[in-house]
């Protein structure tokens, strides 16, 4: 056993390297922390972090806020809150005003994929793909650490908590029971591998009798935030022995891995959580985010899919940050991710080019960025849509004129003189607002 021990913005100063960084650094995390979740593990600490290249190191710019991730002026106001030691309440309220301009539910995703049961809409559900839907399991929102650019910080800040979180499976049960065609669940959170054994089997065990359910997914970054859940925590037998089950039951598990960096994958106790965990049968599948400051080079992201490749994870998505919180610090453009996307891509042999990418996750659906082109003498990104709010949307191509600036959909224009994209008139009739 190897006891879990977090650093939050409060008891930063028990942190075993808190004299390695610079007082100015520690003031930044502190006075970021108010607005944006915090929290960071002995793991993280201990294995992940290069504390001789602070504050560049990219997992410690993945771990701990950043001063560039307010704005300048909303710094300024938390700085001199903190610095003056100003009322909790007071500094809770300024933080909460910073908080609500920062775009908190971006896509609609709280309005646009609530599905209801009868009358009744199903919290801590959301149906927005036919074939697949997500849970979010009321005890596993939070994670083992965060990530500085998460899209799901509103959660973890108070803002979303409850509205976005289930604890009633039967009401799972019922919801797939009326719906056939779902084949995929996908728990989510936060992270539901921070719950225990115990839990999970709370939650799953009732889908395996599900004929209709084909794949569980499980959401998770325990493999770089927390790799002994599956080694060394007390439940981590228990866990491996539970995952046989699921894979016995005939249902295909994937864990769907968030790794941003190769590092992550490298240390021997990330390496023996893949080898137990695919052990069993389950297959583990990575996705993250294209971020500045983390992994904006061609290089790391060819480095992480060979490492998975030669350890059976299955490269799977490469996302464009969304459009929420600190997203102006760590937004990568659509024309160098693709650049970055392409360029590791073309190294790979085939068997890591089931990755699919740069991908934005937006109200009408997963929307790819294929390249850029010239289509009579026009400059254009080439798009698909590899999910769809109408599935016959999927795999279509279109195209939208090209900016070296645009981060995403909406900042982009349809080409050749088009005034809309082709889905809009239809996603309009649907939805009175979106993108
Ligand atoms: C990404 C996503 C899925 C899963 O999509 P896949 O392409 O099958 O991985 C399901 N539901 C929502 C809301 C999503 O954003």
């Amino acid at each position: 056993m190897l006891k879990y021990r977090s650093y939050t913005a409060t008891n930063i100063h028990e942190l075993p390297q808190y004299r390695n960084i610079a007082r100015d650094l520690i003031h930044a995390i502190k006075t970021v922390a108010t607005v944006y979740p915090f929290r960071v593990n002995n793991y993280v600490t201990e294995h992940l972090i290069d504390w001789t290249n602070i504050p560049d190191d990219p997992l410690f710019r993945l771990s701990f806020p950043q001063a560039e991730m307010l704005d300048e002026c909303d710094f300024e106001r938390m700085s001199a809150l903190v610095r003056s030691d100003a009322d909790k309440a007071l500094i809770g309220q300024s933080a909460r005003e910073i908080q609500l301009l920062q775009n908190p539910n971006p896509a609609g995703q709280m309005e646009l994929n609530t599905p209801r049961l009868g009358e009744e809409p199903l919290h801590g559900l959301q149906h927005k793909y036919r074939e697949s839907i997500l849970f979010f399991p009321s005890e596993a929102q939070v994670c083992h650490a965060y990530c500085t650019y998460c899209f799901r910080w509103p959660q973890f800040s108070g803002l979303e908590n409850l509205k976005f979180a289930n604890n009633d499976v039967s009401l799972l049960v019922a919801y797939i029971r009326e719906h056939s065609e779902v084949k995929d669940i996908i728990f989510t959170g936060g992270d539901p591998m921070v719950m225990s054994t115990a839990l999970l089997r709370k939650y799953l065990e009732p889908l395996l009798d599900l004929e209709t359910v084909k794949t569980i997914r499980i959401g998770t970054k325990s493999l770089s935030w927390w790799p002994y859940r599956f080694t060394r925590d007390r439940d981590a037998d228990d866990l491996i022995r539970f995952f046989e089950k699921i894979v016995a039951s005939g249902k295909h598990l994937a864990l769907m891995s968030h790794n941003s960096h190769p590092r992550e994958i490298e240390t021997p106790e990330a390496l023996e959580a893949v080898r137990r965990i695919r052990s069993t049968g389950a297959v583990i599948r990575s996705q993250s985010p294209i971020v500045r400051h983390v992994n904006d080079s061609p290089e790391i992201w060819e480095d992480m899919w060979q490492q998975q490749l030669r350890q059976g994870i299955i490269p799977y998505y490469m996302f464009l940050e969304r459009d929420t919180g600190p997203k102006r610090y760590f937004e990568v453009p659509l024309a160098e991710a693709v650049g970055i996307f392409n360029h590791a891509y073309r190294k790979m042999s085939g068997l890591g080019r089931t990755v699919r990418g740069p991908s934005m996750s937006c109200s009408p659906g997963k929307i790819i960025v294929e390249d850029v082109t010239e289509i009579n003498g026009e400059k254009v990104f080439a798009l698909k849509f590899t999910q769809s709010r109408n599935p016959d949307w999927t795999n279509r191509l279109f195209f939208a004129e090209f900016d070296e600036t645009a981060s995403w959909i909406n900042d982009l224009t349809p080409a050749f003189n088009r005034k809309e994209f082709f889905f809009e008139k239809e996603m309009g009739e649907l939805y009175s607002c979106y993108l």
